[in-house]
């Protein structure tokens, strides 16, 4: 009420709220290993088959250009794995 005054009543259809840092397996909100780190960088890396992408993989964390920039790097580098045979 402090925020939206007398609108909150009437014109608030409804809302929603959740903690991220009781959500497990996420446990926190916007967070990342820390850029340019030694396990920052080896999460760059595919795990075999697998590749990391995402905006907390990127120096732009919690923006979509991040996860942008992020998704890019992953598809170009298959992209050239494909293209290697
Ligand atoms: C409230 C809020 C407001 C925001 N406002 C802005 C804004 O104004 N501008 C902006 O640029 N950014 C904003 N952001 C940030 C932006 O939404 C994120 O940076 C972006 O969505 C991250 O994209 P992503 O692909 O990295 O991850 P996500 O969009 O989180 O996609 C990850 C996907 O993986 C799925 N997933 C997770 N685990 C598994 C699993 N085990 N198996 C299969 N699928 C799985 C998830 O369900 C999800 O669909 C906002 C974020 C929030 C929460």
């Amino acid at each position: 009420m402090k925020i939206h005054g007398d609108k909150y009543r009437s014109e608030l259809v409804t809302s929603y709220s959740h903690a991220w840092d009781r959500t497990r397996c996420i446990e926190g909100a916007w967070t990342s290993p820390r850029y340019g780190t030694p396990g920052y960088n080896l999460l760059l890396q595919p795990a075999g088959r697998v590749y990391f992408a995402g905006d907390w993989l990127s120096h732009e964390v919690a923006w979509q250009h991040g996860a942008f920039v992020a998704a890019r790097s992953a598809v170009s580098a298959l992209h050239q794995r494909v293209m290697a045979g």
